[in-house]
């Protein structure tokens, strides 16, 4: 008997529960899809890298294990009947997808496949839980995340590791492989992706070693560390987990197994497994509120006086707003398709509160330009930004991007890293180069308005303007 594994967000050989059930089979024929011909969002650019990378190593794996990876393009209904008829496949696998649209799509696809005598097995793995299946005491869906990181914890049980199967077999009428170099997911001219390419490995091998390092050196202080864009605390484990490189039940099992070995505080540990709590919040979001990517969840923000302002729009796509910690982490983003997470919701809350630039379009240029561009984390980080979402950010707080920079990158390594024409100002400067005299600025070589931005807008301008945008809707 043949079956048929279909790779998605799941690039990884260990702890996948639907190889696993696979390597049962007589013959399996694994298969990745470029989705086309469907209403699902397509990858952004620096995921579609990412993408090109870590089929490369599954490629390698799956040859090893004896059962060549084959990539094909187009709807995936049309697509999996015409294999598995190729290999006379009678059953067709994958993981489980969760909420949204792509959980939505493989339902009913799930659906059309058995109808036409097919059977179809699905696996979880993406997540450490089920977010559809935590509710509230009541019977709903949790809209702040501390109960719902708890009610998570108390049910918690870690699966067992599911090991790499030993030989695969492929069938005797194998499927051909359209090539990956003609998918053309790697940029060509322009070639931005030299930064990526320094700065990432992607894929299973690199997943792992990038987790090693973590438990060998962030992980201790992580719990103060974590918010320094200036230190090396954070794991970067994140466009590993988008692709499913590495499960978190995989970076929890690591975890257990490091502690009183020195890898981090208990308290270091608490917080990262916290932090890997709000990625199953936003799925956990996702699934109960579908159309988060497209619609405010708190709706009074339907009515929002946002500006159309293409100008401040690809100021702060470029990193040239004259606000260096903005700047900076706009051009971390181009530059290494990742941002800090601190910086993140600086730039955030920069576009949606100081240029009143509604949250979707900072949504999609992160969609575009991250390597981690996730379907549930990315809508409802900017959505708790921007103050329109579940358990957001009240709309009042708005981040004064001088004293974020101040508190966070005090001694300026961040931002001198990423904006190198003001890398000679003084640290008492370098968080608001306009206020520098100009003595300070000539021996910094540095001309406002000409070697680096004057300010787009006034911050205590820009807080008024924010405050009176909200005030019209506050009440509704
Ligand atoms: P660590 O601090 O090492 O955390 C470990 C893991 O926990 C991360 O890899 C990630 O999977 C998860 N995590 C941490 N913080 C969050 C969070 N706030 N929300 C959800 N998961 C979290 N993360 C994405 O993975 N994809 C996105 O598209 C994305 N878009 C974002 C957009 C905005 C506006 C903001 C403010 C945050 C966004 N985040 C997104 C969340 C967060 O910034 C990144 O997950 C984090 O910076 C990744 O770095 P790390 O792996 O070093 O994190």
């Amino acid at each position: 008997k043949t079956a048929l594994l279909w790779f998605r967000e799941d690039l990884r050989i260990a702890d996948n529960a639907a190889l696993s059930a696979a390597s049962e089979y007589d013959a399996v024929v694994p298969v990745f899809i470029r989705t086309s011909g469907t209403k699902l969002r397509s990858n952004g650019a620096a995921r579609d890298w990412w993408l090109h990378k870590s089929l490369e190593g599954l490629s390698r794996s799956l040859d090893e294990l004896g059962a060549p990876l084959v990539l094909a393009t187009g709807d995936p209904y049309v697509v999996l009947g015409d294999l598995a008829g190729k290999c006379d496949a009678g059953t067709i696998l994958w993981n489980r997808r969760y909420g949204g649209a792509a959980a939505e799509f493989d339902e009913d696809l799930a659906d059309r496949l058995t109808d036409d005598g097919f059977a179809v097995e699905t696996f979880p793995g993406a997540l450490l839980h089920d977010p559809g299946a935590i509710q509230t005491g009541s019977g709903k869906f949790y809209k702040v995340f501390t109960p719902f990181w708890k009610a998570v914890e108390s049910v918690l049980e870690l699966p067992d590791p599911i090991s790499k199967p030993g030989k695969l077999s492929s069938p005797s009428s194998k499927p051909a492989s359209e090539k990956l170099s003609d998918w053309n997911l790697l940029p060509s001219r322009p070639d931005w992706a030299g930064g990526l390419r320094e700065t990432w490995t992607p894929g299973e091998t690199g997943a792992h070693e990038r987790l090693k390092t973590f438990l060998d050196g962030g992980i201790s202080g992580y719990a103060s560390g974590r918010d320094r864009p200036d230190g090396e605390n954070t794991s970067r484990l994140s466009p590993h987990l988008a692709m499913g490189e590495i499960t978190p039940a995989q970076i929890f099992r690591a975890l257990d197994g490091a502690s009183g070995k020195g890898s981090g505080s208990n308290e270091d540990q608490a917080v990262f497994r916290k932090e890997i709590g709000w990625r199953e919040f936003g799925y956990h979001l996702l699934v109960h509120s579908p159309g988060i990517d497209a619609a405010n969840f708190d709706d009074r923000f339907d009515d929002f006086p946002w500006k159309d302002a293409t100008g401040d729009l690809h100021a702060w796509q470029k990193g040239m707003t004259g606000y260096p910690i903005v700047d900076a982490g706009m051009r971390e983003l181009w530059q290494t398709g990742w941002m800090h997470n601190r910086v993140r919701m600086i730039v955030a809350s920069f576009l949606t509160k100081h240029l009143l630039i509604h949250w979707k379009e900072g949504e999609e240029w992160f969609w575009d330009t991250l390597v981690d561009a996730d379907a549930a984390s990315n809508p409802s980080n900017w959505q708790w930004v921007a103050g329109s979402g579940a358990d957001a950010a009240p709309y009042f707080r708005i981040f004064n991007p001088i004293i974020q920079g101040e508190k966070f990158d005090p001694g300026g390594i961040y931002v001198r890293k990423y904006v190198p024409e003001i890398a000679a100002l003084p640290d008492k400067y370098i968080h608001h180069p306009w206020d520098a005299p100009e003595k300070v600025l000539v021996d910094a070589d540095v001309t406002l308005g000409e070697t680096y931005p004057e300010p787009i807008i006034d911050h205590k301008e820009a807080r008024d303007r924010a405050l009176s945008a909200f005030e019209t809707i506050k009440d509704a």
